[in-house]
């Protein structure tokens, strides 16, 4: 099961992905605020993400993919290189799924993110981010042992599981004018695109990524898939070198546009809803709220939705962002 094999996804695929969820995922709250509503100058909706199994959206595309593995694929088990969110939702869709999982982790990563892939049941395998490639090891590791690689956000039936996000909060509030949604490699994005077009096809989906690494915007302005370096923010979701080959043309077809914002303004967006809502929300899972406060898009008078993609940060971390 190959992802260059699998035709792109389809709207059909994020409605059989949301059948597969179905009880498995949580069905994430959609919250209000005045203030937010105030320092937007219109009626704002959080889609809670953070709230979501091990923490973020990712549960959604790696169970719906992992449920649809053959039998043999299930005996073999799964192996996906990740330091964070996709780490811990491949372990607990392979541990509901009763599979094995080896997730491929830099030695240097943070011991509460290995910990808690180790509780979910994972096996973890550590690897020297300076001097070894990642790539080749899960490669090597997915040869040996016969194990099928699971990509972060570069495959339809992950894209799929994603898109169920925005369909539900599309089905609570189908009148949305926009949908801000954050970009690393565009897992989410192009999932959520899919849904939109299909249930809210006047909603404009707009792209939030961090300003030092906004390769998804210049690909989208050059209309060629631009790769930029690693790069440094303290979004840590969204660190993707480029957009992908599948979620590119989706975001391509569909985004009304991708706009960037600051770590300064992402800290900003923490504190809001530390202290305005009561939501602990890491830096990259406040992207899409920065976005639609500082991105210069006119939404005065709009609907907005907002997806809140994840709630994983280390504690110390946290404390620091708030006490700034
Ligand atoms: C992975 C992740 C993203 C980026 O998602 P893509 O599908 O790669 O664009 C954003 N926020 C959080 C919390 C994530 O875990």
């Amino acid at each position: 099961m190959s992802n260059a094999s699998l035709p792109p996804p389809t709207y059909a695929d994020v409605v059989s992905a949301a059948q597969r969820l179905a009880g498995v995922a949580h069905r994430t709250h959609v919250l209000r605020s005045h203030m937010a509503d105030t320092l937007l100058g219109t009626q704002v909706f959080f889609k809670c993400e953070n709230q979501q199994r091990t923490g973020s959206f990712k549960f959604r595309g790696a169970y719906n993919t992992l449920s649809q593995f053959s039998d043999e694929q299930r005996e073999r088990g799964v192996l996906a290189f990740s330091a964070g969110n996709h780490a811990q939702a491949i372990a607990l869709s392979a541990r509901l799924l009763d599979m094995p999982a080896l997730i491929v982790m830099p030695e240097d990563a943070p011991a509460t993110k290995m910990a808690a892939t180790r509780e979910y049941g994972a096996q973890v395998v550590t690897y020297n981010r300076y001097t070894e490639d990642r790539e080749a090891i899960s490669h090597r590791l997915a040869q040996e042992r016969g194990m099928t690689l699971v990509p972060p956000f570069d495959h339809p039936h992950v894209i799929a599981g994603e898109g169920t996000a925005a369909k539900e909060f599309l089905e609570e509030v189908p009148d949305l004018d926009y949908l801000f949604v954050c970009v690393g490699g565009g897992g989410l994005l192009a999932g959520s695109l899919l849904a939109t077009e299909a249930l809210a096809p006047s909603c404009r989906v707009v792209g939030v990524e961090p300003e030092a690494g906004n390769d998804g915007q210049q690909s989208l302005r050059s209309g060629q898939l631009v790769q930029i370096p690693t790069p440094h923010t303290i979004a840590d979701g969204a660190q993707a070198r480029s957009l992908g080959q599948i979620t590119f043309p989706i975001i391509q077809r569909l985004a009304e546009d991708i706009v960037t914002a600051t770590d300064e303004q992402l800290v900003e967006a923490l504190r809001f809803f530390a202290e305005r809502m009561k939501l602990v929300v890491e830096p990259t899972g406040a992207l899409a709220f920065a976005g639609a406060r500082h991105g210069n898009v006119d939404v005065h008078g709009a609907k907005v939705g907002i997806l809140i993609s994840g709630g994983n940060v280390d504690m110390s971390r946290y404390a620091r962002f708030l006490a700034d």
